[in-house]
């Protein structure tokens, strides 16, 4: 059996390209991992996300735990063929997840009891917990089971919060075991003082991971800060495993990630914003219910080949948009993840190719050259 490893093939400064191995297959890096919250990308077929090009998928474990419970995804014979995703699947831990969506959360050492946003009910979560529920569901990259405090925070709070993940990173070490195929990633915290990032790096280090994430970011401190974080924190993670950074986002963001040295990230963003009418493309942002592409027979992006672009112009999707059909939400989905991954692959090899900073420079300029919508 394929043991999870991951391979370097070319670095272009600090940016990285390579290959993750997992016995469910290939992930290219840089990766982009769509998120399917509730087992479903939503709006999309499964057959339909791979052929935008993703490799593999984000599953939420606070969501799943809750609705259908993670006992009966694992009688049905695992996320995988519930979901009919047969490709990899990374899932969160369920921690930052149960703080931004849980009520009457109440958080001690051992872990969090919470109120379902769903129906009130209770719940517990802990790193064994997250552990079970994770490997119950059957993920291939099961994440540390971690906490990410509420901004604005002091660092006196942060440093409080990173040291209990690193416990809980600990622990979850310990229920995760050994299972062949199958990878545990930490994650870093620390919020935005490099001290806290660099001991909490050391602290996952000692503990020892398949890959490490880089959490509470991207989580309300702006770009600026967010990349002064990605300027010095990839390094102090060993070279030789995936850097995963959690929540990431807009394509300029993602762009400047990977400059900086990270191998993957996930973001709700290209699906959301197909639901509500927004597009992404190389010349920026697209909002279809805008009045100027009511006849409009351009497609959203004529470099894209994805089925939006290919086979419907503007004027069709602000009709569907505005009548409010179903298949508004299906195509502008499509485009956006289409986007993603052709923005991906383009990263991928111009790191292959030792032309990163050109490659870079014409997605900035392209996107000033502009065809943005106010929103
Ligand atoms: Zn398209």
């Amino acid at each position: 059996m394929t043991q999870f490893s991951f391979t370097l093939s070319a670095t272009d400064g600090a940016a990285r390209t390579g290959v993750i191995h997992t016995p469910r297959g290939e992930i290219r890096t840089p990766a982009f991992m769509p998120v399917g919250t509730a087992a479903t990308v939503k709006a999309m077929l499964p057959e339909s996300v791979r052929a935008t090009g993703a490799d593999i998928l984000l599953g939420n474990t606070y969501h799943l735990m809750l609705r259908p419970t993670a006992e009966r995804i694992a009688r049905l014979g695992g996320l995988h063929k519930f979901m009919n995703w047969e490709r990899p699947i990374l899932t969160d831990s369920g921690g930052f997840q149960v703080m931004s969506l849980a009520s009457l959360r109440k958080l001690t050492e051992e872990g969090v009891t919470f109120s379902s946003h769903i129906d009130g009910s209770k719940h517990h979560l802990s790193p064994e917990r997250s552990m079970e529920i994770q490997k119950l569901l059957g993920s291939d990259i099961v994440m540390a089971f971690d906490e990410c405090p509420a901004l604005p925070a002091d660092e006196a709070a942060v440093a409080k919060s990173m040291r209990l993940s690193m416990r809980w990173a600990e622990r979850s070490r310990d229920a995760f075991g050994d299972r062949p195929g199958h990878a545990l990633f930490g994650i870093m915290q620390g919020g935005v003082t490099r001290e806290l990032r660099e001991e909490s790096a050391q602290k996952l280090k000692d503990i020892g991971f398949d890959g490490y994430a880089l959490g509470g970011l991207a989580v309300g401190e702006g770009q600026e800060a967010m990349f002064s974080v990605l300027d010095y924190a990839p390094g102090f993670l060993p070279a030789d495993k995936p850097r995963y950074l959690m929540g990431v986002g807009k394509p300029d963001d993602i762009v400047g990630a990977v400059e900086r040295g990270i191998d993957m990230m996930d973001c709700v963003l290209p699906s959301r914003s197909g639901r509500t009418g927004q597009a992404w493309t190389r010349r920026g942002q697209i909002n279809i219910k805008n009045a100027r592409h009511m006849d409009d027979p351009r497609p959203l992006d004529e470099a894209c080949n994805c089925p939006a672009c290919r086979n419907y112009s503007r004027a069709y999707l602000h009709h569907v948009f505005k009548a409010q059909e179903m298949i508004s939400g299906m195509l502008l989905t499509w485009h956006n993840l289409h986007y993603y991954q052709d923005l991906m692959a383009g990263l991928r090899a111009a790191i292959a190719a030792g032309r990163l900073s050109a490659f870079v420079a014409e997605f900035h300029a392209e996107r000033a050259a502009g065809d943005i919508d106010p929103l």
